[in-house]
C-alpha cells in the first residue's frame, strides 16, 4: 500500500525511480591510543590521507567546472582550503604526536571546528559547519579506506531515487543528472547546499522527512514532489498515472516559462498585473524570478521555524529576510509573521498550545503572536531591520478583527522604538497589510481597510472557514472550490472595501494560481496574485490572451451565480468565445 511522507520542497520537479539507501557513515572516535613507537609511521598515514583527499578535491572541482561551471566549483575549491587549513592540519599533527589515532583525530578536530561555524550567529556561516564535517569525513573515509558515497554517480538500469541522512555537498555535486531521478534527505535546510545544487542540476528533491531511512524500503518505487514537498513510497497504479502527468505537466511549464520568462504581465489589451510567488524560504526567491515572477506575495516564514528544537533567533530571521529581499530588490516581498498551528504544527511550541479538539479554530498563528511578545518580537524586529534591505511589506496572518490588528500595529511600533533607541538600522515597511482569510475580517473589510496599506486574501483558509470544510480532507473536495458562490460573494466585498479606501488588493490562496479563475479575479480588481512559481507561467500566458475591455460585467454575472458549475460554465464560455 503507498505511503505519504512531508518534507520540505527543496528543488522543483517530480521524480520517479527506485530507492537507494545511503546510510551514514559512523563518524565516531574508537578511543585508540597508539604506542610511542607507532606514531611517525601514524603522521605518515595521516599526510598520505591528507594527499590523497587533496587530489581528490582537485579532481572534483576539475569535473565540476566542466559540468557545473566554476560557480559551482568554487566549493571544491573552498574544501581544498579547509583541508589545508592550519587550523585543523596543525591540530590534528599535534594530537596524532601525542598519541592519538589519526582517524580518531579527525573527528574530534572536525567537531571542535564544526561547534565553531555552528555557533556564529550568520545563517549562511552556519551553514558552512557542514562544509567542516564535509572535509573531515573525506579524510576519515581516506584513513579507513572506504570507498567515495560519489561513486553512486552513473548508477546502472533504471533511475534511483537517493535517501540519506544528509547530503555532503560533494555527495550531491558529483552525482549523474541521468541516474539520479529525485533526493530525499532527513535533514538540511532550503539553503542547504543540497538544495543548491539539485536546484542547478534540475534534480527533484524534498527534505526534512522524518525517519527516511528506517521507513523507506531498498529498492521500493518512490514518487518525489519537489513541488509540494512530498513523496509517495510504494504508490499504486492510479498514484503513478497522476505522477508522471504531472511531470509532463512541469516539463511543459518549465518549456514555457522560458519562453514567457522575460515577457510582461499584461492583458492584450495593456492592463498590467503583478504576477508574484509564494516561497517558504530565502532559497526560494531566486525562484520567482526564473519563473518570470516580479515580486513574493507570500513568505510563509513558519518554515524558518520548523525542523529545529527552538525558534529561529532575531539575527537568523534577519539574515533569512534579508537574502530573500536583496535577490528580489527593488521588487516587493510580502513576509508573513508566524502562522503556526492548524497544519503547520511546530512541536516546541506544543506546550504553548496545548491539547486541542480543532487546531484549525485553536490557538494559532497571530493569536499565539499576540500572547508571547518572547515569539514575536524577534521576528517583528528582524522584519523591522532587514527592511533597509528592500522593498518590504509586512502581513499578518489569521485577522478576524480590528482589536487583533491594532494589538499587531502596536507591537510593530514598539519593536521600532526599540531599535530606534538601540541606534540599530532600520526602516518602516514599505507597506504593511493583512491576509484576509477568516469571515470575520471579510465582514469588517471596511473596517480593516482604514488601518492597512494591503489586502491578501488567503483562499485556502478563507474557502475552509467560510463552507466550514477542512483544507485537508479529501472527502470534501466540492467544498474547497473556490469558485463555490459563497466564496465569490466574500471577495466581491472584499474587493469592495480595498476599493473604497484605495489600498492594494491581492491574493495569495491557491485560487490566484489557477487560470481558469482569472478572468474574473482581474473583473473583481485584484492586481496581485501571487502563487507557487511553477503556476506563473500558465497565469502569465493566460492573462496576456485576456482582453480585460471584455471582462465588463463579468464580476456582475459571477455574483448572480448561484452554484460554482454556473460560475464555471459562465468562465468556460467567456474562454471559449476568446
Ligand atoms: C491561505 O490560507 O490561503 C494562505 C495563502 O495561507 P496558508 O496556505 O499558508 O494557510
Ligand atoms: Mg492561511
Amino acid at each position: 500500500m503507498s505511503q505519504f511522507f512531508h518534507g520540505v520542497a527543496l528543488s522543483p520537479g517530480i521524480g520517479i525511480g527506485s530507492v537507494v539507501l545511503l546510510a551514514p557513515m559512523a563518524f565516531e572516535e574508537e578511543g585508540r591510543e597508539v604506542p610511542d613507537a607507532g606514531r611517525s609511521a601514524e603522521l605518515e598515514r595521516l599526510e598520505r590521507a591528507l594527499d590523497v583527499s587533496e587530489a581528490a578535491l582537485i579532481r572534483l572541482e576539475e569535473e565540476a567546472t566542466e559540468r557545473l561551471g566554476p560557480d559551482k566549483a568554487a566549493l571544491f575549491g573552498a574544501h581544498r582550503l579547509m583541508l589545508r587549513d592550519p587550523m585543523l592540519v596543525d591540530a590534528l599533527r599535534e594530537a596524532v604526536s601525542e598519541g592519538k589515532d589519526a582517524a580518531d583525530a579527525v573527528v574530534a578536530k572536525t567537531a571542535e571546528i564544526r561547534a565553531l561555524f555552528e555557533g556564529l550567529p550568520d545563517p549562511y556561516l552556519r551553514e558552512r559547519g557542514a562544509d567542516v564535517e564535509d572535509v573531515g569525513r573525506r579524510l576519515f573515509r581516506a584513513l579507513k579506506g572506504l570507498p567515495d558515497p560519489a561513486e553512486l554517480s552513473g548508477g546502472e538500469g533504471a533511475p534511483f531515487v537517493v535517501v540519506a541522512r544528509d547530503l555532503a555537498p560533494s555527495d550531491t555535486a558529483l552525482l549523474d543528472p541521468a541516474a539520479v531521478a529525485a533526493l530525499v534527505t532527513e535533514q538540511g535546510g532550503p539553503t542547504s547546499h543540497t538544495a543548491i545544487i539539485a536546484q542547478s542540476m534540475a534534480i527533484p528533491a524534498v527534505s526534512a522527512v522524518e525517519g527516511a531511512l528506517e521507513r523507506f524500503p531498498q529498492g521500493a518505487c518512490a514518487v518525489v514532489d519537489g513541488l509540494r514537498g512530498a513523496v509517495v513510497v510504494d504508490p499504486d497504479e492510479t498514484e503513478l498515472a497522476e505522477f508522471r502527468r504531472a511531470r509532463e505537466r512541469f516539463f511543459l511549464e518549465r518549456d514555457e516559462a522560458e519562453i514567457l520568462k522575460d515577457l510582461p504581465a499584461v492583458t492584450a489589451d495593456g492592463v498590467g498585473l503583478g504576477l508574484w510567488g509564494n516561497i517558504a524560504g530565502p532559497g526560494e526567491a531566486r525562484e520567482v524570478p526564473a519563473r518570470g515572477g516580479t515580486g513574493v506575495g507570500l513568505f510563509r516564514t513558519e518554515f524558518l521555524y520548523m525542523g529545529r528544537g527552538e525558534p529561529p533567533t532575531e539575527e537568523e530571521q534577519l539574515g533569512a529576510y534579508r537574502e530573500a529581499l536583496e535577490a528580489l530588490a527593488p521588487h516587493p516581498v510580502t513576509i508573513r509573521t508566524l502562522d503556526a498551528g492548524g497544519d503547520k504544527k511546530i512541536p516546541y511550541l506544543a506546550s504553548l498550545v496545548g491539547p486541542e479538539a480543532n487546531p484549525f479554530l485553536g490557538y494559532r498563528a497571530i493569536r499565539i503572536c499576540l500572547d508571547h511578545p518572547e515569539i514575536f518580537k524577534p521576528q517583528l524586529r528582524a522584519l523591522l531591520r532587514a527592511a533597509v534591505s528592500g522593498n518590504l511589506w509586512l502581513m499578518f496572518p489569521m485577522i478576524v478583527d480590528l482589536d487583533e490588528l491594532q494589538a499587531a500595529k502596536a507591537q510593530l511600533d514598539a519593536c521600532a522604538a526599540e531599535l530606534a533607541a538601540e541606534g540599530l538600522p532600520w526602516a518602516r515597511p514599505a507597506k504593511v497589510g493583512v491576509m484576509i482569510e477568516t469571515p470575520g475580517a471579510v465582514l469588517l473589510a471596511e473596517e480593516l481597510a482604514r488601518e492597512v496599506d494591503f489586502f491578501s486574501v488567503g483562499t485556502n483558509d478563507l474557502t475552509q472557514y467560510l463552507l466550514a470544510a477542512d483544507r485537508m480532507n479529501p472527502k470534501l473536495k466540492r467544498l474547497q472550490d473556490p469558485l463555490h458562490p459563497s466564496l465569490i460573494r466574500a471577495l466581491a466585498a472584499v474587493a469592495g472595501a480595498a476599493s473604497s479606501a484605495r489600498i492594494e488588493l491581492g491574493m495569495c490562496g491557491e485560487m490566484a494560481g489557477d487560470p481558469r479563475a482569472l478572468p474574473l479575479l482581474v473583473a473583481l480588481g485584484f492586481r496581485e496574485l501571487s502563487m507557487t512559481p511553477s503556476r506563473i507561467p500558465w497565469v502569465k500566458k493566460a492573462l496576456r490572451e485576456l482582453e480585460a475591455r471584455n471582462l465588463e460585467g463579468l464580476a456582475d454575472v459571477a455574483l448572480k451565480a448561484s452554484t460554482a458549475q454556473k460560475l464555471q460554465r459562465c468562465l468556460s464560455e467567456l474562454a471559449g468565445r476568446r
